[in-house]
């Protein structure tokens, strides 16, 4: 029988990645929290309906990414694909829409794509949220807490900032006819994902990979020509304000977004470092998303990161290691019933007053010999021995695994006496113990 395996795309992420997922959580929560985001927790599971209505019907997510499967009441529900259309159904849901509300979130989303590096089909997002300012100085404040971000994460010259307009939907609707009506007339030179968009989603073409679609959207109508005034305005305003804080962006003309409640302001994080799989947040302005999802029209703005492509990034760049810290401190090992209860109780003991430290017990049994074998693999600094000897004279033997020993010393072995172990470890681990009042 073949053994089972995880669902392609949908990875584990193992005790040596972790350290680096909880260093970005927890980065990214203290900054939010510094800036008066609150966290929301979401359901991983919506009524199809919602992002159908929300990231559009003709998107590549909803045509061909989504999970969607009918409960046993014959209901459709979808494993979400991103947390904008989830966080807006709770704003509206829970009455959270009477001002302005900062919002975040963050967990897995489910989208069936083809799985490569940076991409996978349950992936993992950071996503920030804020409702009821219309106003640009919202976009130029979610845009200065990434930034803050990337110098936190030591990933600064690793990215770059691109930022755009995509107008108000009669501004992209006006585009939309002048953008196909010239591709229209160099169908036959487009690839082929680009001819299928052509009638459904042409502004998507606008991001093709593609070279040869790059090359003949050099002499297409440009997006910023149909712009609104309002649109105009806003987004030199906005452009203004980053100028103002210091901040270096590019404005990329062919920037679009693949889901349809984006307006005006639309931007990305890129990083070459990567591969293909560049953008390592992105975001935008959608105001009519919560009216379209029935609340009270309100307007708002957002922004979503992959925490892989992050993870990915911050190892890349050397901004963590990884190598994996030591699995132990110290590892205790005892031979013996009577040095076992000694041991198990004076561990215990060190556990109640040195939580800064990782002392592992070996268990299982064995010699001393294979005991400290596991010791010396654990990467513990200090080896605790209890046998016969020790128990007799209420001592423990502090045997250190990584210092050279003296040239004719028994390899620096320490007898300590019971009720000094403590101290003993707090000398050795000075360096990695807070220091008490
Ligand atoms: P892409 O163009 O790379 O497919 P997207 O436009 O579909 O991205 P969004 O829906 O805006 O992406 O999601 C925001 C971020 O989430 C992306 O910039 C990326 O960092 C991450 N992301 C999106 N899809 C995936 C995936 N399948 N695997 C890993 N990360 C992803
Ligand atoms: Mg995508």
């Amino acid at each position: 029988m073949s053994n089972i395996r995880a669902v392609r795309g949908m990875n584990d992420i193992l005790p040596d990645e972790t350290p680096h997922w909880r260093y970005l959580e927890r980065t990214v929560s203290r900054l939010l929290a510094s800036y008066g985001y609150g966290e929301i927790r979401l359901p991983v599971v919506e009524q199809t309906d919602l992002f159908k209505r929300s990231i559009g019907e003709v998107t590549d997510i909803v045509e061909k990414e989504m999970y969607s499967f009918d409960d046993r009441n014959g209901e459709s529900l979808t494993l979400r694909p991103e947390g904008t259309a989830g966080c807006v159904r709770a704003a509206i849901q829970q009455g959270l829409l009477g001002g302005p509300q900062r919002l975040w979130y963050a967990g897995p989303m489910f989208r069936y794509e083809r799985p490569q590096k940076g991409r996978q089909r349950q992936f993992h997002q950071i996503g920030v949220e804020a409702f009821g300012v219309a106003s640009v100085d919202m976009d130029a404040e979610l845009i200065l807490l990434s930034a803050r971000l990337w110098r936190q994460l030591g990933l600064v010259d690793a990215v770059q900032l691109q930022v755009n307009s995509i107008g108000s939907s009669s501004a992209r609707r006006a585009y939309r006819s002048a953008l196909v009506a010239y591709l229209e007339s160099h169908r036959d030179a487009l690839d082929e994902d680009s001819q299928r968009r052509l009638h459904s989603n042409p502004l998507r073409i606008l991001d093709s990979k593609s070279p040869q679609t790059q090359a003949i959207l050099d002499g297409a109508p440009a997006l910023a020509d149909y712009l609104d005034d309002e649109a105009r305005s806003d987004f030199s305003r906005l452009c203004d304000l980053l100028q103002a804080a210091g901040l270096p962006y590019v404005v990329n003309p062919r920037l679009v977004r693949g889901l349809d409640y984006y307006n005006k302001t639309v931007f990305e994080w890129v990083t070459d470092r990567l591969g293909a799989q560049g953008t390592v947040c992105a975001g935008g302005r959608y105001d009519n998303l919560v009216e379209q999802l029935g609340g009270k029209a309100t307007p708002a703005v957002g922004f979503a990161m992959g925490m892989e492509r992050l993870v990915l990034l911050m190892l890349e760049t050397g901004a963590v290691e990884s190598a994996g810290q030591s699995a132990a401190d110290v590892y205790a090992v005892a031979v013996g019933d009577a040095a076992h209860r000694e041991a198990l109780a004076a561990v215990e003991s060190l556990r109640d007053h040195l939580d800064d430290l990782v002392i592992v017990q070996h268990t299982g049994g064995g010699s001393f010999k294979s005991q400290l074998k596991k010791a010396d693999k654990s990467g513990a600094r200090v080896a605790l021995i209890w046998g016969e000897d020790e128990v007799r004279a209420q001592t423990v033997t502090v045997k250190p695994l990584r210092e050279a020993a003296e040239p004719g010393e028994k390899s620096g072995q320490l007898s300590v006496p019971r009720e000094q172990l403590e101290a003993t470890l707090r000398t050795v681990f000075a360096d990695q113990i807070r220091q008490e009042e």
